[in-house]
């Protein structure tokens, strides 16, 4: 097959934010988004915002209004509509099953629990291809596994520099379609930036290592697929990972001058104290003159007091 996926014409930066809706926005995935949108507006690109849905069991009810909500009432402005995962699984699992037509995926009837008891889990190594010559049928149950190469998968990321992986040593044969007949995050996030055209991801630095697995991927359907920046992530005071499957607070917008400007200050670009007590229009203002990326420090995470 013709494994080139329509791609729409990019003469300029096309970014994107990409939230999943597995609880309201909390300050980490404040500081991702205003990266990705001051990367896309300084650079005089588009911004676009896509809801990651399609794994139910993860999402909350009324997440997606929420976050929303808040993206609003800190000034976001994205352009189109608002693009849902939830509406192309369709289309993930037909590209999933013409991977398989054309043997660069097979099927895996290793259960998780199996895997994690693995001598090679418990040496802190990924899937070591057991089922990859075992030609299994496509049975329900199994899982969709992407084969992978010796080749190792390199990019200068806009943040943390050259990152070099040997995804067969990291990952091994990476799933595509899960054993719970739902694509996976790396299948759908893939096949979505392609579709969509963007020209740089601006993600969390949770999401560094899974770059290489992307990229592995995107490249089976175009030659030239995205750059990749990532940002510090924010842990809370006792050092743990602000995440929304922490429970993480939500964010909240009366104080969203604070919170803009702490974002930018955890961003490193020294915003003036005063900026604080200012509007989030004057907040945007100051930052769309000001946006340096080099200024962001290349640190996995930084702990905030609140
Ligand atoms: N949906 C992911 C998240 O909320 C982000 C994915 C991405 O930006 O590629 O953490």
């Amino acid at each position: 097959m013709n494994r080139r996926l329509s791609k729409p014409f990019t003469p300029y930066y096309r970014g994107r934010f990409a939230p999943s809706p597995s609880g309201p926005l909390h300050y980490g995935s404040l500081l991702t988004a205003v990266a990705s949108y001051l990367q896309a507006r300084c650079n005089h690109g588009c911004w676009h915002l896509r809801i990651e849905d399609i794994d139910p069991p993860r999402q909350q009810k009324g997440a997606v209004r929420q976050i929303l909500t808040s993206l609003r009432a800190f000034g976001f402005d994205w352009d189109g509509p608002v693009r849902y995962q939830s509406q192309r699984l369709a289309y993930y699992q037909h590209i999933a099953a013409q991977l398989y037509k054309d043997q660069l995926a097979y099927y895996c009837q290793c259960s998780r629990k199996q895997l994690s008891s693995s001598p090679e889990a418990r040496l802190g190594r990924n899937y070591r291809g057991n089922c990859r010559e075992m030609e299994l049928a496509p049975l329900a149950g199994r899982s969709l596994r992407m084969r992978v190469g010796t080749d190792h998968v390199a990019f200068n990321d806009g943040v943390f520099g050259r990152q070099n992986y040997d995804l067969q040593a990291d990952s091994g044969d990476y799933v595509i379609y899960r054993a719970d007949q739902l694509p996976s995050y790396t299948l759908a996030v893939s096949l979505d930036d392609i579709h969509e055209g963007y020209t740089e991801l601006v993600r969390g630095a949770d999401l560094l290592h899974l770059s290489a697995r992307q990229l592995h991927l995107m490249q089976q359907f175009t030659p030239q697929p995205v750059q990749f920046m990532h940002v510090p992530i924010i842990t809370d005071s006792s050092g743990q990972k602000l995440s929304k499957q922490n429970h993480a607070s939500a964010l909240d917008t009366r104080h969203r001058s604070f919170l803009l400007y702490s974002a930018l200050k955890d961003l490193g670009q020294e915003p003036p104290k005063y900026l604080s007590r200012r509007s989030v229009a004057n907040i945007w203002d100051w930052a769309f003159s000001r946006w340096q990326v080099s200024l962001i420090a290349p640190e996995m995470m930084i702990k905030q007091g609140f």
